[in-house]
């Protein structure tokens, strides 16, 4: 039988919001992976495109989230602007329940300055793609370091297009004590060198694709 969020150690706003989105049952992937991720743990985890990955994450995001506090906290890095752009839509329904939780979106193919008076506005949540990430660590207009939840999403993707180093550059600028979250449709050598590298002691999670 699938389990329904309540049964998760979630606030009654955000399970009241779920259902209004018309979440009411966990997809596989999100009834394996959140109990983990709701400890705490780092985590990889592994199931094909439409199987539900974003709310897995963006929940584990929002649970812990303070709005009074006015930092970067969740950090979900992407390999294209279109895949960016999805994730902070889909963050931003999920963000409902609370009234002002900023997301900010930041990718390449974009002017810089309007994202720069942006940053210096301030966020909770930053999705963006490597590349524009990594340009605004060097710039000095962006600070990871109070970064409590790192996202990579579409991790095999991202390797496949060349941005391992990038990627090594952003997380280098995000607190070490942050949790580290890996998901990807294919888990080969080089995601696997990849978590070693990102993430502390992890969990994993793989669902076969009936979903
Ligand atoms: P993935 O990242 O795994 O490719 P998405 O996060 O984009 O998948 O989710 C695919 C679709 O499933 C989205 O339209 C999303 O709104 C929907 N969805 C996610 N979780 C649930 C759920 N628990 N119940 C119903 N629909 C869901
Ligand atoms: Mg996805």
């Amino acid at each position: 039988m699938p389990s329904t969020f309540s049964s998760l150690p979630l606030t009654s706003e955000m399970i009241s919001n779920l259902d209004n989105l018309g979440y009411t049952q966990m997809t596989p992937i999100q009834e394996a992976s959140l109990p983990i991720i709701l400890e705490q743990r780092d985590l990889i985890a592994q199931a094909k495109t439409g199987s539900g990955k974003t709310a897995a994450f963006g929940i584990g995001i929002l649970a812990k989230l303070n709005p009074t506090y006015f930092a970067i906290q969740g950090l979900v890095i992407c390999p294209t602007r279109e895949l960016a752009d999805q994730v902070s839509n889909e963050l931003r329904r999920l963000a409902r329940f609370a009234d002002n939780v900023k997301i900010l979106t930041l990718c390449g193919g974009t002017p810089m300055r309007p994202q720069i008076a942006s940053l210096e506005h301030g966020a909770h949540i930053v999705v963006g793609t490597p590349g524009r990430l990594l340009d605004h660590i060097g710039r000095g207009s962006i600070n990871l370091a109070t970064v409590q939840t790192l996202v990579l999403d579409e991790a095999d993707r991202m390797v496949d297009m060349g941005f391992y180093e990038d990627i090594y550059g952003i997380v280098a600028a995000c607190s070490p004590r942050r949790q580290t979250l890996l998901f990807s449709a294919t888990y080969p050598d080089d995601i696997r060198k990849a978590s070693e590298q990102f993430l502390r002691d992890p969990a994993e999670v793989k669902v076969e694709s009936q979903h």
